[in-house]
């Protein structure tokens, strides 16, 4: 079974005199959270039970019951009007905490043991080395967490009625708990019985000057059968189509072609835009070095900043959403269960002026974002994703595999010997194909991924060169 995950962000409705509840909850929850993490620093040991035993454990030693009645590290000494399944789900949050603080620590000292042996063989080898200094183990271990600062997480019980539009939440103002209505807003949750939501949280995030604002996350988790590996997938199903994307840092972002196991193109989409992105995030990054170039005098400047700063951030994640969002409905509709990128080749230093320098580098960094959210979108549809060498899938004839294309711009008349960097056609010179460079490319990198697996059958004899067209 392969399982996906996703959290939908919701933004809460609620007063301004009501936030002071959600952070004296959230006190509350850090404050046992911390407690617990020292009881579990005090017995190491439960760490090695599984987390229903861990927690079993963890109550015996702090919660006072019937037949309880002298717990060895009693939580009431930190908190009381605890309710069950809140004191448990910070019981989870220190487990979790622990487990990572552990883990770590045991690499540290695993790291510097091997550090000491090793001096100490260099040592027996070379006696007389003893005089001399021996560098010093440099690395700091871990250390617990000074603060704590998680968000809460509200178990069954804890909250209730949710719906599209709304939530309970039991919250703590100091002294007591209470019921509160809250409206919440954003993204549809996931429909279909197969997604499964689990416990939401209310996370803090700042909003400057001290501020806070409060969302809701809701954590959703789907199961589903596991896709067959790329590999066998391409050996043992003739019927597989594949969706190759070329991503670009021109005015087609990505272009995508679906291609039979044979490596034959049979439709491509354009997902457009790039040539808008771009030149917003350069304006932006034009005002943002103008405000710099006057912070000397203007104390203003950098707040103005951190606003387009954040529309820049903003206008990222929507392209990158927008355009894996296509990539894969079209993969799916076209019924590929394979996606193809190419590696991300280096980003060349550029010169010129800082906007067009940082818009460069951040439509490379958009490209990458753009990959990595295909990846998990396509996941929830047990769609793969894949990558391929980039080397010269621009160049590259997608017909007759010869290198190098003819780049040209309509308009120019016939074709000449060279390559334009950017222009929109491409032709062989060999074989005669004419076609759109983006979508040459994306062909390409759907073939090469075949190959990778097709070297592995028998291989028919190639034909020779003047044979071909
Ligand atoms: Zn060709």
């Amino acid at each position: 079974m392969a399982t996906a995950t996703k959290t939908i962000r919701q933004k809460l409705e609620y007063r301004d005199g009501i936030s002071h509840y959600f952070e004296t909850t959230q006190e509350l929850f850090n404050r046992v959270a911390a407690f617990y993490f020292g009881v579990i620093e005090a017995h190491p040991a439960i760490l090695s039970f599984p987390p229903t035993q861990a927690l079993t454990k963890l109550e015996q030693l702090t919660h006072v019951t019937a037949t309880n009645v002298n717990p060895v590290m009693p939580l009431l000494e930190v908190a009381t009007n605890v309710p069950a399944l809140f004191r448990r789900a910070a019981i989870h949050a220190a487990l979790g905490q622990a487990h990572a603080f552990f883990t770590s620590l045991a690499k540290w000292r695993k790291q510097k043991e091997e550090w000491e042996a090793k001096l100490q063989r260099k040592q027996n080898r070379s006696p007389k080395d003893q005089t001399q200094r021996s560098p010093k183990f440099k690395l700091r271990p871990p250390v617990p967490p000074r603060h704590w600062n998680r968000s809460v997480t509200f178990y069954a019980g804890q909250y209730k009625e949710l719906n599209e539009d709304f939530i309970l939440l039991k919250l703590y103002n100091g002294q007591d708990w209470g019921w509160f209505k809250f409206g919440h807003s954003g993204r549809p949750l996931p429909q279909g019985e197969e997604w499964k939501m689990g416990s939401p949280q209310v996370v803090r995030k700042g909003k400057g000057k001290g501020k806070w604002d409060y969302r809701l996350h809701l954590p959703f988790l789907k199961s589903f059968s596991s896709p067959a590996k790329a590999e066998k997938q391409v050996l043992a199903n003739p019927e597989l189509k594949i969706c190759a994307v070329d991503l670009n840092l021109e005015e087609n972002l990505a272009v995508a072609t679906i291609l039979n196991s044979e490596g034959t193109p049979l439709v491509t989409r354009f997902i457009k835009g790039g040539r808008e992105v771009n030149g917003f995030r350069k304006r932006l990054l034009g005002w943002i070095a103008i405000n710099r170039s006057k912070t000397g005098l203007l104390k203003e400047g950098e707040t103005d900043n951190i606003r387009l700063w954040q529309q820049i951030k903003d206008l990222d994640e929507n392209t990158a959403h927008r355009v894996s969002r296509r990539i894969v409905e079209f993969a799916n509709q076209n019924g590929a269960t394979v996606i193809v990128f190419e590696h991300l080749s280096n980003l060349k230093p550029q010169k010129g002026k800082y906007s067009k320098r940082s818009n460069l580098k951040r439509a490379y960094w958009l490209k990458g974002k753009i990959f990595n959210y295909t990846k998990y979108k396509a996941w929830e549809l047990a769609l793969l994703c894949c990558r391929v060498s980039p080397y010269n899938t621009s160049r590259e004839c997608a017909k007759c595999h010869a290198i190098p294309l003819v780049r040209y711009a309509e308009g120019q008349g016939q074709p000449r010997e060279g390559y334009k960097v950017g222009a929109p056609l491409v032709y062989c010179p060999v074989c005669g194909m004419r076609g759109n460079a983006d979508r040459n490319a994306s062909i390409v990198i759907g073939q090469r991924f075949l190959a990778r697996y097709q070297n592995l059958k028998e291989k028919p004899p190639t034909s020779l060169p003047a044979m071909v067209g």
